[in-house]
């Protein structure tokens, strides 16, 4: 895969690159990560890539040639490749794992990441997708592009050691994941759950998907509307519910 950052801030990229799970992907290939500075395609001596808005009002915006300037020197790079143009944006659809899963499918990604009071409309037309982190406003789409990189990044195949990892994480099984344990047995009074170290693997998978459903019943109880729920699914979920009444 390829993914390209168009920003203003290229160094802000250089922690979440560098480490753990995003880096090793880009040692071993597996992604290969440009970083485009959009100053270079601004205008005059001052490279200016924003302006004021026509109408008056708060704030600069940033001018459309800077940004198409800057995909279309990716275009010449990669003239091939399928892209996906994704504009950083607060009023975009908020980003989710269904659509990290989707990203991670993608050969090329493109983020452009906007500043100040936001972009001249006319860049939309360049875009595949306008994607939210979430309800809040940021400074600048940097910090939400890094998110979905590494939510994109660690679903790659041969991105993580062990491949069933991402398979039962949170929000990929349509469900929040089980809790674990690890050694001691016992801490501050705190055991471990016997199902856990008997060894019986029938009970220990079923342990886990009761406690996930529990976890989402509780906590997520949005989540369940869109998950397919079994027979014994429901039955528990009843049990819950006549339980929180009591
Ligand atoms: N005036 C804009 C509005 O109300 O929609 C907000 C501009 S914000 C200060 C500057 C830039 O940060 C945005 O153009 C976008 O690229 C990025 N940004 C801010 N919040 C974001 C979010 N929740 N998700 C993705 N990008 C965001």
């Amino acid at each position: 895969m390829i993914i390209d950052v168009v920003t203003l801030f290229p160094e802000m990229f250089d922690g979440p690159l560098g480490y753990s799970i995003v880096k090793r992907a880009i040692e071993k290939d597996i992604v290969e990560v440009n970083r485009v500075n959009f100053r270079q395609f601004g205008k005059g001596k001052h490279q200016r890539v924003d302006d004021t808005p026509y109408g008056g009002g708060a704030g600069m915006l940033l001018k459309p040639e800077p940004l198409f300037d800057a995909v279309d020197s990716i275009n010449e790079r990669e003239p091939e490749t399928k892209k996906r143009i994704i504009l950083m944006d607060p009023a975009g659809k908020p980003f989710n794992q269904a659509m990290a899963e989707e990203f991670s499918g993608e050969e090329h990604l493109v983020f452009l990441c906007g500043h100040y009071e936001g972009y001249d409309e006319r860049i939309r037309s360049m875009v595949t997708d306008e994607v939210s982190l979430g309800d809040y406003v940021l400074t600048g789409g940097e910090l939400a592009a890094m998110v979905m990189i590494d939510a994109t990044v660690r679903l790659l195949p041969e991105v993580l050691g062990n491949a069933d990892s991402a398979q039962t994480d949170s929000h990929s099984s349509g469900l929040l994941e089980h809790p674990h344990y690890t050694r001691p047995v016992e801490y501050r009074g705190m055991k471990v759950p016997d199902v856990l170290m008997n060894g019986n693997h029938g009970l220990i998978a079923e342990w886990r998907h009761k406690e996930s459903l529990k976890r989402t019943f509780e906590r997520r109880p949005d989540m369940l509307a869109s998950y397919d729920l079994s027979d014994q699914d429901k039955k528990l979920i009843a049990e819950w519910k006549t339980e929180e009444m009591e």
